[in-house]
């Protein structure tokens, strides 16, 4: 959801309930430069106000690509700092989940940039969960393996955001990708699921995401959708935005729910 409206993140729940949606992400500032977005006066009280008449809606902010958790010098720096703002404005406007990629390069530094980033936010008991988000991988990128990804958050309180596009161009068939999830990171640290059909094909390492059953993943997508082992995750689509392609891309999604 976007919030560039005049009602700031408001604006996104306003749009969530507009779609008949039951969980939002947003991106807390633009995600292709290091500005920063301050919150404007009211969007914090018009945001909860909305979240808790819209049932609760569970909500993800989505970190900036520019973040590199696993770089050296000032790029982990900035990195870390980015994090740690969007993690401060979940924490203000009560959203549950902040969602990172885990960067390229040593696995070691991306746990301690994670860690340091919710130490900077000053995050409390209650506050916003971290989860690492799987990628398509390619160089020195981590997170294509969800056993690396498993190591990498073993001992801290990160969990895990899984993407089906991601995974899919990695190489993983979606079935063996969640037993793989369920084996080695374990599903109640994935809360949240991104539900991305493939542009590109099968460990393809390609990050497009498409609309649903528009790709390359096929019925693996739908079948993964209905596995009884994520009834209670949260599913968000990261599919490309325009009146029709969210009719069909909710279309899709209900029809295979059963709530069409
Ligand atoms: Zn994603």
């Amino acid at each position: 959801m976007s919030i560039a409206g005049k009602l700031g993140v408001a604006g996104a729940a306003e749009e969530a309930d507009l779609l008949g949606l039951s969980a939002i992400q947003i991106f807390a500032k633009s995600p292709r430069s290091w500005k920063t977005r301050s919150l404007k006066p009211g969007e914090v009280e018009g945001f909860r106000a909305r979240k808790e008449n819209l049932g609760g809606l569970p909500s993800v902010i989505h970190a900036s690509y520019l973040v590199n958790l696993a770089a050296e010098g000032e790029l982990w720096e900035k990195s870390v700092f980015s994090l740690a703002d969007d993690l401060a404005k979940a924490q203000a406007l009560g959203i549950e989940y902040v969602v990172v990629h885990p960067g390229s390069g040593p696995a070691e530094k991306a746990r301690a940039g994670a860690l340091r980033a919710r130490e900077l936010a000053g995050l409390g008991k209650n506050g916003p969960w971290l989860l690492l988000e799987n990628t398509a991988g390619g160089g020195e990128k981590l997170g294509a393996s969800l056993h690396t990804l498993a190591e990498l958050i073993e001992g801290t309180p990160l969990g895990v955001c899984f993407d089906t596009c991601h995974a899919f161009a990695a190489g993983y068939r979606l079935p063996e990708a969640l037993d793989e999830l369920e084996k080695s990171v374990g599903l109640h640290r994935v809360p949240v699921i991104h539900l991305n059909d493939s542009v590109g094909e099968r460990g393809s390492q390609i990050d497009h995401h498409a609309n649903l059953m528009e790709g390359q993943i096929g019925d693996e997508l739908k079948n993964f959708v209905l596995d009884p082992r994520l009834e209670d995750k949260i599913f968000i689509m990261e599919t490309p935005r325009g009146t029709l392609e969210d009719a069909h891309n909710l279309r899709v999604l209900r029809g295979w729910l059963g709530i069409a």
